[in-house]
């Protein structure tokens, strides 16, 4: 959306908001609408080309304003995590529209995804072995429990068996930084010979550090078997699965529990606006369904979900409206556009680096994401990155890849261009250059030092 047409859509979202507040008590307090009227008019799949935002104003006018406050609040939330279910390819059973209890439900960050996940894993296996045995204690079971993901997940991972008090172990991953399935089945059958139970598994689709993708084609299997929750953490990568082309990256997804990406990350909505679906809802409801006569308003159906019994918080926001809205905006096409413009942004970044025979590109980059380094050990690198950063005109983050030291270089912004990835080039390009010359410069001090150094043990002596 260009700017022009940017600041028409907001004034006329101001009116809309003024005209409201003024007429508020003209309105009853409680909505006329039947539960599903929003999925009954509204389209079932997100529009393939860009619509205008007059229509959207429109439409929010007329299908959304008569569901205010809660109903439409949880309709447009179901529709629209149907539409980007659909969108990035996600099985079916994953959607509300299936036939199951399958659904997804809009979290405020991956982190709280990659929590509820975890709780509900460990909800989940307890029952599981109080059926087999009732004699056991819960407060047995607990501390046996342990997840497991890769040592190159997110932090945010890690802190989720922090703040969940589950044993998290960081297993190894290959030196490609993928996670494999037979890592995983290892881990499983030494925690087992101690006694202790296999719980729940991450799996990484798009690390932070390199972007890898786990081998959830071999990681899906070994969780089935075992009877293990598998949840994806796809926060940045997911996005690219609404290009066929990247589908084949997530491969074994079917295997999965529960999977989550960021629209708020490389889809253009803004913060927060994490997307969570699950295969069985009744999972996450038998989990956080806690009653009390003050909530004893709603009953539950799965098809419209009463969505406080998918997540932490009892209260919550209207965020599919912004979801809604950016997919209207863009389209289909218009999404899918993005995520393949960064790409072949980030594709000529890295041939900028790789025409330049002092530095190395590696590992291969993978979507917005290319790890570089200059061939010299890390220390040039850290000066490389330090003095960049201390200039203020690119801002890269560090990462490692097989015990070196990489600077990693993101395209991730929808205003990113051709000549801002040659920009940045050129500032990289610069400073190495600054550096080589220091270098020579010192070399060619060192024979006046070896003078100095001469010249004082000869006093000395
Ligand atoms: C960014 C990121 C996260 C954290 O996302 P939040 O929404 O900030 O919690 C988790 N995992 C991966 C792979 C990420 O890239």
């Amino acid at each position: 959306m260009e700017a022009q047409q940017f600041r028409e859509f907001g004034r006329a979202a101001v009116d809309l908001l003024a005209d409201y507040v003024e007429n508020i008590r003209d309105r009853e307090v409680l909505p006329s609408v039947e539960p599903g009227y929003l999925l009954d008019i509204l389209p079932q799949e997100a529009p393939e080309q860009p619509e205008e935002w007059q229509e959207i104003i429109n439409d929010f006018k007329e299908t959304v304003l008569p569901g205010m406050s809660s109903p439409v609040c949880t309709e447009l939330e179901v529709l629209t995590m149907n539409w980007l279910g659909k969108l990035i390819g996600l099985p079916e059973e994953f959607l509300n529209c299936s036939s199951g209890p399958g659904g997804g439900v809009i979290q405020g960050s991956a982190s709280e995804a990659t929590l509820v996940g975890l709780l509900v894993a460990k909800e989940k296996t307890v029952r599981k072995l109080m059926k087999l045995n009732p004699d056991l204690d819960e407060d047995e079971i607990k501390p046996k429990l342990v997840a497991y993901t890769s040592d190159q997940c997110n932090s945010s991972v890690e802190k989720a068996g922090l703040l969940g008090s589950m044993k998290m172990r960081l297993l190894k991953a290959d030196s490609n930084a993928r996670l494999r399935g037979e890592t995983l089945k290892q881990a499983f059958e030494e925690d087992r010979a101690q006694g202790l139970i296999p719980c729940y598994v991450i799996a990484n689709l798009g690390t932070t550090g390199t972007c890898a993708f786990d081998a959830l084609n071999e990681i899906g299997p070994v969780c089935k078997e075992a009877d293990v929750w598998l949840h994806i953490d796809a926060a940045y990568a997911g996005a690219a699965f609404m290009c066929p082309e990247y589908r084949h990256l997530m491969k074994g997804v079917e295997y999965a529990d529960s999977f989550d990406v960021n629209a708020h990350k490389w889809m253009p909505v803004s913060f927060d606006c994490s997307a969570m679906w699950v295969k069985n809802g009744y999972d996450l409801i038998n989990t956080f369904d806690v009653q009390r006569i003050y909530l004893d308003d709603v009953q539950t159906d799965i098809k419209i979900p009463d969505y406080r019994h998918w997540q932490m918080p009892l209260g919550r926001r209207f965020r599919s409206l912004k979801l809604w809205m950016v997919m209207r905006i863009y389209g289909a096409e218009g999404l899918r556009n993005l995520v393949r413009t960064q790409i072949s942004l980030a594709q000529h970044f890295a041939n900028l680096v790789r025409a330049d025979d002092r530095f190395l590109v590696e590992p291969e980059p993978s979507m917005g994401l290319v790890c570089f380094r200059l061939k010299d050990g890390d220390n040039i690198n850290k000066k490389l990155l330090k003095n960049l950063t201390n200039k203020k005109k690119v801002y890269m983050v560090a990462g490692s890849f097989r015990e070196r030291y990489i600077i990693r270089f993101v395209v991730c912004s929808r205003l990113t261009n051709k000549e801002d990835v040659e920009y940045s080039w050129n500032e990289i390009k610069t400073e190495a250059d600054l550096l080589s010359q220091e270098k020579i410069h010192a070399k060619a001090q060192i024979p006046a030092i070896d003078i100095v150094a001469r010249e004082l043990c000869e006093k000395s002596k």
